[in-house]
């Protein structure tokens, strides 16, 4: 497979350089672009009600370059909340992106509640030039939501998000150690395999 050049639904820098590292590691020659690189303006309506809508929302966007489009959602699903914040994990509390708001929003709403179960959700979808059907991957992580912070690396619910079989949260890992474990690692390498199959 030779030169595969796929444009990322993104203008995230870190986004689509932790894309092109991951893949690399699969894939030879494969080239992750930003929506800037293909001049793709404008903002991306997420108005699915799932992860994999959301993704192919952003998908067929980035395809729309007449490259291979990928597009990725992912959140925190919670058992006791009904699945919640769920697609609205990054608007939880309101504002696009306040980490500490939706924490606290979540630490509020389970208070009193004995079920932490959770699990995070990455779907990625990649829409192709030549093909009518889409290719659709999905990682999960299962983990407990804490009473209270622990640690400082990651984003989001990290320091709320206990990974039990390392007795620690995602908060308290490295990126390369949270990667290997991650919802986010585990679609992209789901991605990698199947684009390995393809000739395209
Ligand atoms: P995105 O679709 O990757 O932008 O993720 C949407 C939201 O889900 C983020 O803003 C976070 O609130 C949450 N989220 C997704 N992945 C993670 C993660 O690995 N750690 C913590 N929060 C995450």
């Amino acid at each position: 497979m030779r030169n595969m050049k796929i444009v990322l639904a993104s203008r995230n820098a870190h986004k689509i350089k932790e894309l092109q590292t991951l893949l690399s590691k699969h894939v030879e020659d494969i080239e992750i672009l930003s929506l800037d690189d293909v001049g793709i303006t404008g903002e991306i309506e997420e108005n699915g009600s799932t992860y994999r809508e959301n993704a192919l929302i952003k998908a067929r966007v980035a395809a729309t370059s007449g490259y291979i489009g990928l597009g990725d959602d992912s959140g925190l699903s919670v058992r006791a909340l009904g699945g919640a914040p769920g697609v609205y994990s990054a608007r939880y509390a309101g504002e696009h992106g306040d980490n500490a708001a939706n924490n606290a929003l979540l630490l509020k709403n389970l208070e009193g509640e004995t079920d932490r179960f959770a699990e995070f959700v990455c779907t990625i979808a990649c829409v192709f030039p030549s093909k009518d059907e889409p290719l659709v991957v999905e990682g999960r992580t299962q983990g407990v939501i804490l009473d209270g912070a622990r640690g400082s690396e990651g984003f989001g619910y990290d320091p709320l998000f206990f990974y039990e079989p390392y007795g620690k949260t995602f908060a308290e890992l490295s990126a390369e150690e949270k990667n290997a474990i991650s919802h986010r690692g585990k679609a992209i390498e789901a991605l990698a395999c199947e684009l390995k199959k393809m000739n395209i």
